[in-house]
């Protein structure tokens, strides 16, 4: 009997984490912390000397807020989290992976060292922070075997709880399937279609800042304003105060779901108040954020062309999904009976375990010994995000972003879009590569970007410009331009490839993994500044690649650069030198075929690109437009000088006529 890897799903929550595994008999199993526990609290608090997770973390918000990090997940994708930690601003990814280290202890008192994981992120999640998850794991010594959205782990469990899993199982019809899943910090909605041994998703969308933390700041607003009204101070204004409410205000979430009224108690500056609170109340003051939820569930449907009417079972998931209101206004709008047959605390991790064993025995046509349960289902995923290129709409000449695979298109996907040159002999072509639904290219998220150059001269104008992309399940994005008719062409891979570089993840991995205390992450820190990793404005920082960041809650002094969405490697086709080098020269342009003109890529790349050091997305529009201004400014300058200087001759001919003669 051969001895295999142990398949792990680690759900790695914004409020709490939790880890399953799949046992010799196939059916999951959650794996407790060391206080026995199911749920680990996402909290890190960083001590001098050692970095202390969980429980215990979160029990030191209330007296040394400054030491830990939490709720971290909403960061992700960003260059460092929000607040300071003992004023030094950390990458989100290496506190994540203080989190995974101490689950992977868990994991090892548990089941030992052999274990292979998947780790979950919101189906949202778009790259930048999918890549900063991996290098978590990665910072934390795990063996990360993918990458898993959640609402597919959450149907994993399902279909493991409905017979749904192998080919076969107990039920045979296909159901369509609604994931509500409403966590700590984030939402996220997908639809799934389920057949035995196949779940395919059909689509997703979802917040990654919307979750019951907001709830519970709803009321933490709604206390303290009773209490600056009785006291006329506001318990918000000190950390240690605050955080205090916060964790009432989390107690009386929790109460609300359970009874119709409770109250809370705040103590601040020596003096208190005791708050009653119903649970219509509570209600009331947090509709609108249930509402944005029910908003974005809506937009899936009519996405897809579908209806409530469509959908067979409703899964909750996410601990915010216990909110009693939540449940009413599901059932008010589906008519269908919310699910719960699966664990909402527990689905994700069990599905990843699934999802981890799936992964190791996909393959392999026979088990691996004879007492492990074949698994025998396949995952089709979707792309959450629309993927495209820059181009000029040649109706109305502006700059747009013409898709080429469209949000929720299933996995691998691939689509060739025709675009045509916009000038008579143009030489080059700029391809720059966006994510984003918006058609305004400064609104989406730039990801890559290459182009062809020497075009050979005297290329007509709206000579055709084929563009290829191919997007794999693994979240690789391969594009392929070719010129047809002049032996140019151009291939980009681009992969999870931004965030923390390789030397700074194998020092962080260094210091993550020795367990050391925040002295030693602030010597990391220092050490990066010393090396000249210079900070950034406060501008590029509202660069991280991820839109719906709160810019405002940037910090001013990151310690490291804002990572360069996708680090691109362009690959000219059938060559490995360098681009430009390895183009062939043009031989005469044969004549190409009839291309449909969709939009244009025209200018030079000096004028189309962004140059190396490119702008952030979000000032490109502004330096474009800027640079006219500028060109006015320099004319201005030099008139009014050449205007000036005349002017001082001619008081100076006036003054002495001799020496400065008129030329008249
Ligand atoms: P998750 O990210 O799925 O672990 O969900 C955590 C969120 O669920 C936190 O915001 C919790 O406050 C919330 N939560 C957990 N249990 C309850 C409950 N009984 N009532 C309301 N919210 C809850």
């Amino acid at each position: 009997m051969t001895s295999r890897p142990r398949p792990v799903g680690i759900d790695l929550g914004t409020t709490n984490s939790a880890i399953a595994w799949v046992g010799r008999d196939g059916r999951t199993a959650m794996v407790p912390n060391s206080d026995g526990e199911i749920l680990t609290p996402s909290v890190v608090c960083f001590q001098d000397a050692e970095v202390v997770v969980g429980k215990e973390a979160r029990k030191a918000t209330a007296v040394e807020p400054q030491r830990v990090a939490q709720w971290v997940k909403r960061d992700m994708g960003a260059p460092v989290y929000t607040r300071p930690i003992q004023g030094e601003y950390l990458p989100p990814e290496v506190i994540q992976a203080c989190i995974l280290r101490k689950l992977k202890a868990d994991l090892a008192a548990s089941l030992g060292d052999d274990c292979r994981v998947v780790i979950t992120v919101p189906a949202y999640f778009d790259e930048p922070r999918r890549k900063a998850t991996a290098d978590a794991g990665e910072m934390a010594g795990i063996d990360v075997l993918d990458i898993v959205n959640e609402p597919t782990a959450a149907a994993l469990a399902f279909g493991e709880s409905i017979g749904y899993l192998a080919p076969g199982g107990a039920v045979r019809d296909e159901l369509t399937v609604l994931i509500y899943d409403l966590g700590g910090g984030t939402f996220d909605v997908t639809l799934l279609r389920m057949a035995p041994g196949d779940i395919q998703a059909l689509a997703t969308d979802g917040d990654v800042r919307l979750g019951g933390h907001d709830w519970d700041m709803r009321l933490v607003d709604h206390v303290a304003r009773a209490f600056r009204r009785e006291h006329g101070l506001d318990p918000r204004d000190d950390p240690a105060s605050m955080s205090r409410l916060m964790d009432s205000a989390v107690d009386a979430k929790h109460a609300l779901s359970a009874r119709s009224r409770t109250t809370l108690r705040v103590d601040h500056a020596g003096k208190s108040l005791d708050l009653p609170v119903t649970r219509a109340q509570f209600d009331e003051m947090t509709a609108d954020l249930l509402e944005r939820t029910i908003h974005t569930t809506r937009q899936v449907l009519s996405d897809i062309g579908m209806e409530w009417r469509h959908v067979d079972r409703l899964l909750l998931v996410g601990g915010s999904t216990r909110m009693p209101r939540v449940v009413e206004r599901l059932r008010e709008l589906s008519g269908l009976e919310p699910e719960r047959s699966v664990n909402p605390d527990e689905a994700v991790a069990r599905g990843a375990a699934l999802f981890a064993q799936y992964l190791l025995t996909r393959g392999s046509t026979t088990p691996v010994d004879d007492t492990e349960a074949p698994t025998g289902f396949t995952v089709t995923n979707v792309t959450a995000h629309s993927l495209g290129v820059e181009g000029i709409d040649q109706a109305t000449l502006r700059r747009t972003n013409v898709k080429l695979i469209r949000r929720n298109a299933p996995l691998p996907a691939k689509h060739t879009e025709k675009f045509v040159t916009k000038a008579e002999n143009q030489r080059s072509i700029a391809i720059q590569i966006l994510q984003g639904e918006n058609a305004a290219p400064e609104e989406c998220t730039p990801i890559g970007r290459t182009s062809i150059d020497n075009l050979p001269a005297g290329l007509p104008k709206g000579w055709p410009v084929e563009v290829t992309f191919e997007y794999e399940a693994n979240g690789r994005l391969k594009v392929e331009a070719v010129v047809p008719g002049t032996h140019r062409a151009v291939t980009l891979e681009l992969e999870r490839s931004v965030g923390l570089s390789d030397d700074g993840l194998g020092q962080w991995k260094e210091i993550v993994a020795s367990g050391a205390g925040f002295d030693a992450f602030e010597a990391m820190i220092a050490e990066a500044l010393e090396e000249k990793i210079e900070p950034l404005p406060q501008s590029e920082i509202a660069a991280a690649p991820t839109k719906t960041e709160s810019i405002a809650s940037s910090p001013a002094a990151p310690i490291r650069s804002a990572p360069t969405p996708f680090r691109s490697a362009p690959t000219p086709l059938g060559a490995s030198a360098n681009l430009a080098a390895a183009i062939e020269e043009p031989s005469v342009p044969s004549e190409p075929e009839p291309a449909r003109p969709v939009a244009k890529l025209d200018e030079p790349v000096e004028n189309w690109m962004m140059p190396a050091e490119a702008p952030p997305a979000s000032e490109k529009a502004s330096t474009r437009r800027r640079s006219p201004r500028w060109i006015v400014g320099l004319v201005v300058y030099v008139t009014s000088g050449l205007a000036g200087a005349g002017l001082a001759y001619l008081l100076l001919s006036r003054l002495r006529p001799e020496q400065f003669p008129m030329p008249w």
